[in-house]
């Protein structure tokens, strides 16, 4: 089975809308989707409906934005309900402050003398209440800043850099209450990607497991070959569900389309026996 438990539509810093990501998932052969929008389920309908027209399994999901010490980490609702109110308030109050962030990072960019990035980011948001990183991006290549998304983040945006502005996004404990009242399984998403040194990495592996966390993205579009065995034997370790996931944005955007990735290893556990099982 061709499952894709993580990618992203116009809902939040997709290039493509909830019903065209499903119908290209089906194109490209995946079984079982499930649309993981940034701190946003309001994409759900759409992507259930054209789920159902074309004959493919979907569950909702989300990717919600977590403040851990001084790192950012993105952990994944799974088959949640997207209807319940603690996740969808919880969700509310985690966007609130991107418009607010969203302005402050323009001033950061004029400082550096790029003018107008704020209101130029806007022109690439499909969902106002959730500007991103990635819509500055897209906006500074479109710009003729810099050539790639990739050289916006070295060079802008990411921590130190102008564009960066450090936010209070959810807490651990908030994420993965929200999920667990939507009746979810939450998995960490792409592991590899924080810097965290290996001490702070099992740390909060025990502390995600220690609050109820079940699972974790092994292949990812985000992760290396290497990185595929390392939290495959991670994921063994700790007794994690495992997932799988492109995280694609858009075509020619995202390394890897929709279900283009290796098989879990099948010494694992995959987190959709949850649910299909
Ligand atoms: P935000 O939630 O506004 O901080 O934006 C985070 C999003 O920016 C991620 O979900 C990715 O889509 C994108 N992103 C983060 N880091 C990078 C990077 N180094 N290169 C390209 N895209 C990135
Ligand atoms: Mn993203
Ligand atoms: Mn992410
Ligand atoms: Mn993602």
């Amino acid at each position: 089975m061709n499952v894709d438990l993580h990618c992203h539509s116009t809902i939040s810093d997709g290039l493509l809308r909830p019903s065209e990501v499903v119908l290209r998932a089906r194109a490209q052969g995946v079984d079982l989707l499930s649309l993981t929008d940034h701190d946003e389920v309001s994409g759900w309908e759409e992507a259930r409906r054209a789920a159902l027209e074309c004959g493919i399994d979907i569950v909702a999901g989300v990717e919600i934005s977590v403040s851990y010490g001084q790192e950012t980490v993105h952990i994944l609702g799974l088959n949640i309900d997207p209807t319940c109110p603690e996740l969808v308030q919880g969700l509310a109050a985690t966007r609130s402050g991107r418009e607010r962030r969203g302005q402050q990072m323009g001033e950061g960019l004029a400082l550096v003398g790029i003018e107008g990035a704020y209101e130029g980011a806007l022109r690439f948001v499909g969902n106002p209440d959730l500007i991103s990183r990635t819509h500055f991006a897209r906006f500074l290549v479109d710009h003729g800043v810099c050539r790639t998304t990739q050289d916006v983040f070295n060079k802008y945006l990411t921590p130190g850099k102008p564009g960066y502005v450090p936010m209070q996004w959810a807490t651990l404990s908030q994420a993965l209450e929200w999920i667990d009242s939507a009746g979810g399984i939450a998995v960490v998403a792409h592991p590899g990607r924080y810097r965290f040194t290996p001490l702070q990495l099992t740390a909060f592996l025990e502390d995600f497991k220690n609050r109820g966390g079940q699972g974790i993205e092994v292949i990812t579009g985000s992760h290396s070959p290497d990185q595929y065995k390392q939290f495959a034997l991670v994921a063994q370790e700790y007794g994690f569900l495992a997932s799988r996931g492109s995280d694609f944005h858009g075509p020619g955007e995202s390394r890897l389309d929709l279900g283009q990735l290796p098989p879990l290893p099948d010494t694992l556990t995959p987190v959709w026996t949850r649910w299909t099982a």
